[in-house]
């Protein structure tokens, strides 16, 4: 155990030593970063004593909440038993191999191999080098161009934050790399409700943007596109029902593969076991990280389909490609276990049949609140965006970070919540109960009723 400290001394040696990721330097240290000390369930304690409700299962990865001890002893047996080896010269370990077949049992069809990666930027990574080998063997080379989109996530790696559509982040660092463009998000509130569409008819015409994009390039030079089934670090923003099916329609017309990034919607988030089957797609490639292990122990990867797993098999000699930690036995022992969780819990079915919809239905009831234009879900990922006028959908200026101050609230209220601009988002523990929703809403509803107290 590390030897406890007051909340001073570890902020001082915090600001001293630590670079935080996504963070200015400068204003945390001089702030204070919050130390998060223990957790249970969906409850986090910080060095103050406070308790608050993660609403964002850590970073969108606790799927089976805090203090599950059968993670927990699956590490320590493994790490007792074989705490290291690699996979690389014909080697392999039981639990790497078990959790492949675990993964390709509950995956869709036609998926039967897996790659393993470290975290879901280094999955996105292995997607473009399996991609483009894939369009090499074919005898089509010159295809290796990857459509994206705007405000999409894929990662914090050169090739991850390419894919990535936040243009703040290719401003550091001169992404996106070569073969890499973003077409918009379908996002209707910003990009359909004002031009009198329908949400399914703007699905349509944001999933033609796919095709405008692909002939911009010459459909021959097209490899793959990429997205999230639902957006989530760009907002939660959930697609029109008609969106995916009509991207699946193009994409096959075309012959490009398609890649679902399940990062975040993998593994029970939205009510199945993958994000591309609740919004009916059927992609060739899924990147993986997070809830395959929910987040106890870092592990990624890559479900490959059979048209690119037989093309590698079958023609590919040698992959030149992987990491120190691809089917890392601690990783992949904790994974088996949380698989099996999630499968006696019944966390899949809890959130589609009962905790999903219960959600959707409380989250409805928030639009009566003045600062709530709009709130939408799937499974247990939510947005409620915030508004100046609901009457006509208008807008705060950005440099009032509206968002920010709610988000403030929620910190000082015990309860954690993301802000996205003024979008505020939350993706709980697949575990939490409708009584947990109840609490979570009431403290959304505080933070709401304190921020519309501050503009005034
Ligand atoms: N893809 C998606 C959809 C994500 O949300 C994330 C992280 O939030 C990543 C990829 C990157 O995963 P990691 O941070 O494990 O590299």
């Amino acid at each position: 155990m590390i030897p406890t400290r007051s909340t001073q001394a570890w902020q001082a040696a915090d600001a001293a030593h630590f670079l935080h990721p996504f963070t200015d330097f400068k204003a945390l240290g001089a702030k204070g970063a919050r130390i998060i000390e223990r957790a249970d369930n969906i409850w986090l304690w910080d060095s103050e004593g406070q308790q608050i409700l993660d609403a964002m299962s850590g970073l969108w990865c606790v799927n089976v909440g805090y203090g599950q001890t059968a993670l927990i002893d699956a590490a320590t047996e493994q790490l007792r038993q074989l705490p290291f080896y690699n996979a690389f010269f014909q080697t392999a370990t039981p639990p790497a191999i078990a959790l492949a077949e675990a993964l390709a049992a509950i995956a869709p069809p036609g998926f039967q191999h897996v790659f393993f990666a470290g975290s879901g930027s280094e999955g996105n990574d292995t997607v473009v080098r399996m991609v483009r080998r894939y369009w090499d063997l074919q005898g089509q080379p010159q295809r290796q161009h990857i459509i994206s989109r705007w405000n999409g996530y894929h990662g914090s790696t050169m090739a991850g934050a390419s894919l990535g559509g936040m243009s703040y982040m290719h401003a550091q660092g001169g992404l996106p790399i070569p073969g890499i463009s973003h077409i918009q998000q379908p996002y209707w509130w910003d990009h359909g409700r004002a031009q009198g569409l329908s949400r399914e008819d703007f699905g349509l015409v944001a999933a033609r943007w796919l095709e405008d994009e692909i002939q911009r390039l010459g459909p021959e030079n097209v490899a793959a596109f990429i997205g999230e089934p639902v957006q989530g670090a760009g907002g939660v923003i959930v697609p029109p029902a008609s969106y995916w099916p009509e991207i699946q329609r193009i994409a096959d017309r075309h012959g490009i593969l398609v890649v679902a990034d399940e990062v975040i919607c993998g593994f029970g988030r939205t009510g199945n076991w993958w994000g591309s089957q609740t919004q009916g797609f059927r992609p060739d490639l899924m990147t993986f990280a997070k809830g395959v292990t929910s987040g106890y122990i870092p592990l990624g990867g890559v479900m490959v389909g059979e048209r690119v797993a037989t093309a590698l098999i079958e023609q590919g000699g040698e992959f030149e490609h992987g990491y120190t930690y691809s089917g890392h036995p601690v990783a992949c022992a904790v994974g088996l276990a949380n698989l099996k969780l999630i499968q006696e819990l019944k966390l899949v079915e809890h959130v589609r049949e009962d905790v999903g919809p219960y959600l959707a239905e409380q989250f409805a009831r928030l639009k009566d609140h003045p600062l709530v234009g709009d709130a939408e879900t799937c499974g247990l990922m939510g947005a409620l965006l915030l508004v100046k006028d609901r009457v006509r959908g208008t807008a705060f200026a950005p440099e009032q970070g509206v968002g920010m101050v709610c988000r403030g609230h929620c910190f000082g209220n015990g309860l954690i919540m993301r802000a996205v601009g003024d979008r505020m988002i939350i993706a709980p523990p697949l575990v939490i109960t409708r009584a947990q929703i109840e609490e979570l809403v009431h403290r959304i509803r505080r933070a709401l009723d304190l921020t519309l107290a501050d503009l005034h």
